[in-house]
């Protein structure tokens, strides 16, 4: 917007001014109604970028922004890394329960699970309650009454009081459409989040909605196993920044509804501090929270977030790590135990016939054993509370 206005507003005052002198040489009210004209011109250029409208001033912000973080990053029109407007390469039409697909997949490795699933309760590290009314953005700033994504979208929940709470989280929504649609099912609030590449997306997502559920992006990023695929438009390693901005601008436009992003997979990428900074900037701009999956341990998306007000919250347990009955339900013992010692807990699960069937049968029986589901936005409320006994 800027870059094409710029030049517009320099090259037509002199144009217009060789009109003005050849219609009405030397006279004085053609300097003022040259004036005037300038005013319009002006008046129309301003009027012309209000219009724009606020998500592309923020996007515009996210591009200056970004571009700002590197001054060896090229321009930013930069063509995309990848063809956009190619469908997604991989064929997600045969059947919906392939075991290898990537929609399905979790890419946490025996020993990742070691290193990210300790044995003690998770420490509180809810961020501050985020700044609602955020900095100024380097170019373009939303409206002060205008609420923030993750807040205009956030599914409103009743006082809770001093009950223990407990956010689900279904990612890899969307892919599955039956399996999707089973998971909106579920008693709740819960969060479920869709892969971007999957299709009908506002169809889904305005049905979940409906039923009081809270949605979310599954942001593809780079795992660190190569046997694993995250899927098209997945951010890389091996992108700069503008690369990255293109990914998630794609991803980001292609629903609205949601309140934030949790990664999909992302073991590597997650742990690059220069890229999620970019990944935050976007957040940021965009008025979105992000939610940690915590592919890995080592993992810097939380302190990232954190760096640039994000609302950012973390996976405590993944429910079905292991596609088994008796595993999950170990898990959402587990969930248990973290939302009843420390007030909250934040779990993620796939929608998997076992672990809907699991959720279907286990959220009626923690409700009334007095425990309260939430939707993500819930727990970014939450500074650490913690609940004895
Ligand atoms: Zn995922």
């Amino acid at each position: 917007m800027a870059r094409r206005s710029t030049p517009a507003k320099k090259k037509k005052p002199a144009t217009r001014g060789k009109t003005t002198a050849r219609k009405k040489p030397g006279k004085k009210p053609g300097g003022f109604r040259r004036l005037m004209l300038g005013a319009a011109m002006v008046a129309g250029a301003v009027s012309a970028i209000i219009a724009a409208g606020s998500m592309l001033e923020l996007d515009r912000a996210a591009h200056k922004a970004v571009s700002d973080l590197s001054a060896s990053s090229p321009a930013p029109r930069a063509p995309a890394p990848r063809n956009t407007s190619k469908p997604p390469k991989m064929d997600f039409s045969k059947g919906y329960d392939a075991p290898n697909r990537p929609g399905y997949m979790v890419e946490r490795t025996p020993e990742d699970i070691d290193k990210s699933e300790p044995d003690s309760l998770p420490e509180p590290r809810i961020s501050p309650v985020p700044n609602v009314n955020p900095a100024p953005l380097p170019e373009a700033q939303a409206p002060a009454n205008m609420q923030l994504a993750w807040q205009k979208f956030a599914t409103r929940v009743p006082d809770t009081g001093t009950a223990p709470v407990i956010a689900i989280i279904i990612d890899d929504a969307g892919i599955d459409k039956p399996r999707t649609e089973r998971a909106a099912e579920l008693p709740g609030p819960i969060t479920i989040s869709y892969l971007p590449y999957a299709t009908h997306l506002p169809e889904q997502v305005a049905s979940a909605r409906k039923r009081g559920h809270e949605i979310m992006l599954h942001m593809p990023m780079e795992p660190t196993s190569r046997t694993v695929d995250p899927g098209p438009h997945a951010l890389l390693t091996s992108y700069d920044k503008v690369a990255i901005l293109n990914e998630m601008t794609w991803m980001l436009d292609r629903f609205s509804g949601y309140v934030g992003v949790n990664n999909h997979m992302g073991s590597k990428f997650t742990s690059d501090p220069e890229r999620m900074a970019v990944v935050m900037q976007v957040m940021k701009s965009r008025g979105l929270m992000f939610l940690d999956s915590r592919t890995s341990a080592k993992s810097v998306g939380y302190q990232e977030a954190e760096k640039y007000s994000v609302p950012a919250i973390e996976r405590d347990v993944f429910i079905d790590d292991a596609d088994d009955a008796t595993k999950i339900a170990n898990m959402l013992d587990r969930v248990e135990h973290v939302a009843t010692k420390r007030g909250y807990a934040v779990a993620i699960g796939h929608p998997r016939d076992l672990t809907l069937e699991a959720l279907n049968k286990w959220i009626p029986k923690m409700q009334a054993a007095g425990f309260i589901f939430v939707p993500a936005t819930d727990i970014v409320h939450r500074n650490g509370i913690k609940v004895t006994g």
